[in-house]
């Protein structure tokens, strides 16, 4: 446990005119308050707020915050009140602890209830008074740090959310060193497994690094010196989490996460720090697409730094980031790097501060608390990996996945508000429906009754409960126009037998029809004449007795031929007889086929028919998606005939390193399948690796199969897949 006298040092070394009487009787306060308690590790209770205190000094925040820190638990905890504690010492000690307090208190049950208004209350809790958030922020930290007492479901809740929560808030206000620790910590209780690994990897290779990082860091220094750039150079392995993170992003092993040590150069200057970049790229060649000016465009969380990547002397790539030592201590800090003491007085955030400008935003509706959903609305931020938190016009929170639209949203509210979806306002302006929506948008849903969901619609949606509504949505509208469709067709041909179709209906007749050609109701037959399933003569033929149909019925459209199905008669309408298509349709060679562009299915593949009247039978793989979308009712078996002979359109993505002659290596072994690529498309992604996708003509699975795996056996190439033949 730091002592008191440890915390009183640190606060005088950042803030000599502090009141150190104050702190001092803050702690006697907290001893004899938690006098007694014990923590499950067996140390006095005390030694918690002791320590959360240490690490608010380390954040250099004011005094009021230390003695918040010591006293953060004394309400929750003990007999004292914030009254008593508002007279002890003073109002605004006593808002500091109340409002942590506060955020402690989550009476939510579900996980995703707790989360959101756990988010909200931080928010909150930030434009009231950033000090609340920070001493919260090391309350968790010591929390997190002497988690390995209690039970392992504890344990997993609060890792959960410190990592959910915590550190991307940590990582928004720019506080890193704490974001770091939070996230290894959370690492560790999480998945300890995959810690442990990597913990001891990155120990094993402990003195090969260190050499390695000794030897850059004096190469870097020297090249510096020579051109004249004062500096100091340190080198240092990532975080074990953010290791972790790019093994699973990029499939990597770790012996192949080149980068897991970073660079710095702090420099005097500004101005010395584009010298350095300049130094860096001369000496060094730059790898394209990985230089960023931080400095001139600071991230939101007030982050400056010069970023490069260069091609270090054993052809290994380097990462440096380069700033002045100011630019330093926001990046550690973040926002604690702001607060000022001069005069003996201590100075928060300077309100004029530009760089403040979203957290001011936040703080000058303090005044419309009342209102929460106003200030949220001017506060947006990308905390959460893959949620978003949106707010209903009401206030009420709605999580929904990253990339949501507000048909996602509409579909949450109810599955009528999303089928009659306009549009949507988001913070009061009008937005189009491919709208991503962000963290604290509030939304609101434009409705109107003549609005249907449409076959776009499945392109913005990322939640199921609005794929599946809008497809049921979108296979009854299918299932309505066959049936106007087929309603149309049995018109004209009951006219022509001399019948009309109003008193055919009435008099149930079509019930009796649909039964005997084993249709589930009347509107199921009609839906199947609309479909070509059923043809309307077969349906004349049983509703008017040959005896009383009139003149044109008989001979008239003779289309009839013996031992012919239905189907295949409806088919052969639109049958063109050019040779082989490798399929057969419930058996029948010679139907006009189609392959669907979004799957192009090839012999070999699972495959479903879908009747697409005058166009003859359209052919999906069995787990193509848009044949979801249609309606199962024109849904036909087809199958290949073994005698296909066409070659077939396929595309196949690559992701691969992005090094020189890999591409070469890679369609060599295309060519070598004896299949032809018709088309490439390369890029390079950020992170320096490609991602091409191929265009090729093949003959069936197996030739796929076999130059997927001959691609995937190239060194540098990471992952081999098939992708829709359209994309
Ligand atoms: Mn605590």
């Amino acid at each position: 446990m730091p002592s008191l006298d440890q915390i009183l040092e640190n606060i005088h070394s950042y803030h000599p005119g502090a009141d150190l009487a104050l702190v001092r009787r803050a702690y006697e306060f907290a001893v004899k308050a938690h006098e007694g308690q014990m923590r499950r590790s067996g140390d006095p209770y005390v030694t918690h707020p002791v320590s959360v205190a240490s690490v608010i000094t380390e954040l250099r925040l004011d005094v009021p915050s230390v003695c918040a820190g010591l006293l953060h638990d004394a309400v929750e905890d003990t007999s004292t009140t914030v009254e008593e504690l508002t007279e002890v010492f003073g109002p605004e000690i006593a808002f500091l602890v109340d409002g942590v307090t506060k955020l402690g208190k989550l009476p939510y049950a579900t996980r995703e209830e707790r989360q959101a208004e756990n988010f909200r209350k931080m928010l909150l809790a930030m434009a009231r008074d950033i000090r609340v958030i920070l001493v919260k922020f090391c309350d968790r930290l010591d929390n997190m740090r002497t988690l390995d007492h209690l039970p392992v479901e504890k344990q997993e809740r609060i890792a959960t959310e410190t990592l959910q929560i915590y550190s991307p808030l940590a990582h928004r206000l720019g506080i890193q060193w704490m974001k770091i620790e939070l996230e290894d910590l959370c690492f560790k209780y999480l998945q300890p497994g995959e810690y442990e690994q990597i913990k001891q990897a990155v120990a094993r290779t402990r003195r090969d690094r260190e050499r390695y990082i000794a030897e850059t860091e004096r190469r870097i220094q020297g090249e510096m010196a020579q051109a004249g750039v004062a500096c100091e150079v340190s080198g240092r392995a990532k975080h074990l989490y953010s290791i972790h993170q790019k093994m699973r992003r990029t499939g990597m092993p770790f012996e192949d996460i080149h980068d897991a040590i970073g660079f710095r150069v702090i420099t005097k200057s500004t101005r010395a720090c584009y010298e350095a970049l300049g130094v860096a790229h001369s000496v060094w060649q730059p790898i394209p697409g990985r230089f960023k000016d931080y400095i001139a465009l600071p991230k939101p969380n007030m982050y400056q730094s010069l970023h490069t990547a260069v091609i270090g002397p054993r052809g290994e790539r380097i990462e440096i980031q380069i700033r002045t030592e100011d630019m330093h201590l926001v990046a550690e800090q973040g926002i604690a790097a702001h607060w000022k003491y001069k005069d003996g007085e201590s100075h928060g955030v300077r309100r004029d501060d530009k760089k403040f400008a979203w957290l001011r935003q936040m703080m000058e509706s303090q005044k419309d608390l009342d209102d929460p959903t106003e200030f949220i609305e001017s506060v947006k931020m990308d905390l959460f990996g893959d949620e978003v938190y949106v707010f209903t016009p009401q206030g009420d929170v709605k999580a929904l996945p990253k990339g949501a639209c507000p048909i996602d949203y509409a579909y949450s509210i109810h599955s009528e508000v999303g089928d009659q979806c306009s549009g949507a306002r988001v913070n009061g302006v009008i937005v189009p429906l491919r709208y991503q929506l962000r963290n604290g948008d509030t939304v609101e849903i434009i409705t109107s009754p003549t609005q249907k969901p449409n076959k776009d619609w499945l392109k913005l949606v990322k939640t199921s409960r609005a794929r599946t509504k809008i497809r049921h949505r979108l296979r009854r509208e299918q299932r309505e126009r066959a049936q106007a469709m087929g309603k149309d067709l049995l018109e004209k041909t009951l006219r022509k037998y001399g019948a009309s179709y109003a008193k055919t209906a009435k008099h149930g007749d079509l019930e009796r029809v649909a039964k005997e050609l084993k249709c589930h109701s009347a509107e199921d037959l009609l839906c199947n004449v609309g479909y070509g399933k059923v043809t309307t003569r077969q349906v004349a033929e049983k509703v008017v007795p040959e005896d009383k149909r009139g003149g044109g019925g008989k001979k008239g459209d003779g289309i009839v031929e013996e031992g012919v199905g239905p189907l295949q008669q409806a088919l052969r309408k639109v049958t063109r007889r050019t040779g082989t298509t490798g399929i057969k349709v419930q058996g029948e060679d010679g139907v006009l086929v189609r392959f669907a562009r979004c799957c192009s299915p090839l012999p070999g593949d699972g495959i479903v028919g879908f009747i697409t009247r005058g166009r003859g039978v359209t052919v999906h793989t069995r787990g193509c998606p848009k044949a979801l979308d249609l309606d199962p009712e024109r849904r036909i078996d087809v199958e290949w005939d073994g005698k296909a002979s066409g070659s077939h359109p396929v595309a196949i993505q690559v992701l691969c390193a992005d090094k020189p002659g890999l591409l070469a290596h890679i369609s060599q072994s295309f060519s070598d399948s004896g299949v032809n690529i018709t088309q490439a498309h390369c890029r390079a992604t950020e992170d320096g690796r490609a991602v091409n996708t191929f265009h090729a003509r093949v003959y069936n699975l197996d030739q796929l199969k076999s130059v997927i795996r001959s691609v995937s056996r190239i060194k540098g190439v990471y992952a081999v897949d098939r992708v829709a033949a359209d994309a």
